[in-house]
C-alpha cells in the first residue's frame, strides 16, 4: 500500500510546494514510485516540474467527477524521474471550494478519486494550497499523514496551532489514521538568532517529529522552479539539493522501519 503524505500549512511562501516537488524527485530518484498531487490552484508544483496540464486533464476535472484520477497522470522523460508521475493544477480549481461545496461526501472527493491508485505506488505527496478550505481538508482526509514545512523567519507556533487544531478535527470525524510525518524547518540560517529560536521552539514541541535534515535558504531552490526543473536536476550539489535529499531519505527509513513493526505485529498475532 502507498503511503499519502500530505504537505500542508496554511500560511503561504513556507516552503511547502518546494518540499512537495524536491521530496517527490527524490523519492523517486531512490526508485520509489511517486505520484505527487498539485491541489493548489496556483499551480506551482505543476509549474515547477514543468508540465504545461493538457485541456480538461487536471486534479479540477477529478475533483467533479469529469475525469478519473488515472486519466490526467502526467509521466516524465527525464530518466531520473522515469518513478515519477504527476497529477497537474490549474487556476480554474480556485473555484473548486464554492463548486464542490453541493456535493455529498465533499471532503473525500479526492480520498476516494485516488483509492485505486494507493496500491501502484509507494508514496503520494499532495501539495496543499496556504488555506484550510476545502482542498486542504480534502487532502488531510485523503492522507496517511502529514508534513508540515515551518519557515524559520517567524516564530510560528500562533499559526500552526491552527493547523494542530485542524489535524485534530479531521482525525476524529474524517481520516481517525491520519497521522504527523513530520515538520521540517525550512529556510534555515544557522548564523540567525531568530532561525535558531525557531528551530529551538519547535524542537521543544515536536521532539522526534521533527526532521533532522533542515532545509537552509538556498537561492538554487527558488531558480529551479523557473527551469521547470527539481533541484535535482538543476544543481544536485547544492546545499537546498543535498537537505532535500536527505528528507526523502529519511522519509524512507522511516516508513520501511514502521512497516517492518507492523509485519512482526501482524506475525505475532
Ligand atoms: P509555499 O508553497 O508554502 O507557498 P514555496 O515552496 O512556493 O512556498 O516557497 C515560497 C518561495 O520561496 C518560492 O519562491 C520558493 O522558490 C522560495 N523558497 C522556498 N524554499 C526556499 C529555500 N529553502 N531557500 C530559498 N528560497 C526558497
Ligand atoms: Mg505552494
Amino acid at each position: 500500500m502507498g503511503k499519502v503524505i500530505a504537505i500542508a500549512n496554511q500560511k503561504g511562501g513556507v516552503g511547502k510546494t518546494t518540499t512537495a516537488v524536491n521530496v517527490a524527485a527524490y523519492l523517486a530518484a531512490l526508485e520509489k514510485l511517486t505520484l505527487l498531487i498539485d491541489i493548489d490552484p496556483q499551480s506551482n508544483a505543476t509549474s515547477s516540474l514543468g508540465v504545461e496540464p493538457e485541456f480538461e486533464k487536471t486534479i479540477y476535472e477529478v475533483l467533479l467527477g469529469k475525469i478519473r484520477a488515472e486519466d490526467a497522470i502526467v509521466s516524465f522523460s527525464d530518466p531520473y524521474l522515469k518513478f515519477l508521475e504527476l497529477i497537474p493544477s490549474k487556476i480554474e480549481l480556485v473555484g473548486s471550494e464554492y463548486e464542490l461545496i453541493e456535493f455529498q461526501g465533499r471532503e473525500r472527493i479526492l480520498a476516494k478519486a485516488i483509492e485505486r491508485l494507493r496500491n501502484r505506488y509507494d508514496y503520494i505527496l499532495i501539495d496543499c494550497p496556504p488555506s484550510l478550505g476545502l482542498l486542504t481538508l480534502n487532502a488531510l482526509t485523503a492522507a496517511d499523514s502529514v508534513l508540515i514545512p515551518v519557515q524559520c523567519e517567524y516564530l510560528p507556533l500562533e499559526g500552526l496551532g491552527q493547523l494542530l487544531n485542524t489535524i485534530k478535527i479531521v482525525k476524529e470525524r474524517l481520516n481517525p489514521k491520519l497521522d504527523i510525518e513530520g515538520v521540517l524547518l525550512t529556510m534555515y540560517d544557522s548564523r540567525l538568532r531568530l532561525s535558531n529560536e525557531v528551530a529551538d521552539e519547535i524542537k521543544r514541541y515536536f521532539r522526534d517529529r521533527v526532521f533532522e535534515a533542515k532545509i537552509p535558504r538556498n537561492i538554487k531552490l527558488s531558480e529551479a522552479p523557473s527551469h521547470g526543473k527539481p533541484i535535482l536536476l538543476y544543481d544536485a550539489k547544492s546545499p537546498g539539493a543535498i537537505s532535500y535529499a536527505k528528507v526523502a531519505e529519511e522519509i524512507i527509513k522511516r516508513n520501511e522501519k514502521t512497516e517492518k513493526i507492523e509485519g512482526l505485529k501482524r506475525q505475532e498475532t
